[in-house]
């Protein structure tokens, strides 16, 4: 066990924050359609912090207690040399960060996967919604299943560990939640349904998409055994082990069964604000910090204050009711 800073953050809610989801696009080769907007506008380039900021941000983070931090975007490895962030941030593996991770939608992992390997990346988390490709295509509008498929192949050939991704979507994949199960239980994959959550407005109407994970539970149990499983990481995942393939299942359910008590994690995007909440609009900006102070204070001293700001609770199943979203911004900048 690493030895935790003696101030480690902790917010006014006796919350340890220790884990750190850190953006580093709001750019993508999909278009999800419960992420974005197909004609989505992305964020100018000159607000988009370097690598280098990215780097000196998550160092700074790990010195004040942060143990995780999970790469995201947008789709993190269109970035251009992302591969040198994932570098510097993993000679901080053991030296305060116990794991660097990302969250992709897999479709440049053929390029990738053995040089996050190298960089001291174990586990990721790969999104992928079907795994019919004329679906998936409805769904990312339209991805790329091919790549997808090839990058699964590519992150395990690399020895990455993977966790599957799917947003569970009422009348566009439910219908494929089953084989889902089995096709990750035959690959040795960990399989994770998520809820959709009102973040920023898309094209069609979301909340009909809204399907509540304890229903697909409550199905997937006339097929399958499941038995609560002590298996947990640092997310929101309520893990079950299934009898039938051998592997786990875990259900992410912020509206359904909201998990707030136990919020670990804050999020920063790409220009630099610290999301204190994934549902609320409490931020703080540390871009004018990183970039003006080089003594690294006015930049801890900002993260504390956010910590000590850190909301109680998201509203989404306010914002889920009447149908729009809990905040503007998109999923694509905050980070998932
Ligand atoms: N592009 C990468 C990917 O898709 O994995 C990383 C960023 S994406 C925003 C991170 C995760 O957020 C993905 O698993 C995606 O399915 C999920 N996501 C996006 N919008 C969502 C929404 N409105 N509700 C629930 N999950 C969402
Ligand atoms: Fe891109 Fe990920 Fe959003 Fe899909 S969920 S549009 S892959 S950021």
């Amino acid at each position: 066990m690493l030895d935790r800073p003696q101030n480690a953050l902790v917010d006014p809610y006796g919350r340890t924050i220790d884990y750190v989801r850190l953006s580093v696009t709001d750019r993508c080769d999909f278009r999800c359609r419960y992420c974005m907007p197909r004609d989505i506008k992305f964020l100018p380039k000159p607000d988009i912090l370097t690598l280098e900021e990215l780097e000196r941000l998550g160092s700074t983070l790990i010195g004040l207690g942060i143990r995780k931090i999970r790469i995201t975007g947008g789709e993190p490895l269109v970035r251009r040399d992302i591969i040198r962030l994932f570098r510097g941030l993993g000679e901080r593996l053991g030296a305060g960060l116990e794991e660097l991770t990302l969250t992709t939608n897999a479709s440049q992992l053929p390029h990738f996967a053995s040089d996050l390997y190298g960089a001291g990346v174990r586990r990721i988390n790969i999104s992928l919604d079907s795994l019919d490709a004329d679906n998936f295509a409805r769904i990312a509008r339209p991805g790329n299943f091919g790549a997808v498929m090839a990058g699964i192949e590519a992150a395990r050939e690399a020895g990455l560990k993977v966790k599957i991704n799917m947003v569970a979507l009422r009348g566009v994949n439910d219908h494929e939640i089953p084989d889902m199960v089995r096709w990750c239980g035959a690959k040795g994959l960990d399989l994770s349904l998520i809820e959709i959550m009102p973040i920023g407005a898309v094209d069609g109407q979301r909340s009909a998409w809204y399907l509540p994970l304890p229903r697909v539970k409550q199905a997937l149990e006339k097929t399958f055994t499941l038995t609560p499983s002590n298996h947990a990481t640092a997310g929101p995942s309520r893990y079950f082990d299934i009898n039938e393939t051998g592997g786990r299942i875990g259900f992410i359910t912020p509206l359904s069964e909201k998990f707030c008590e136990n919020c670990n994690r804050i999020r920063i995007t790409c220009t630099g604000v610290l999301y204190m909440c994934l549902g609320q609009n409490d931020k703080v900006d540390l871009r004018q910090a990183l970039r003006c102070d080089k003594t690294g204070a006015a930049l801890k001293a900002a993260i504390r204050g956010a910590i000590e700001k850190k909301p109680e609770a998201h509203d989404f199943e306010t914002a889920a009711a009447v149908g729009r979203p809990a905040v503007a911004r998109h999923m694509n900048v905050t980070g998932g």
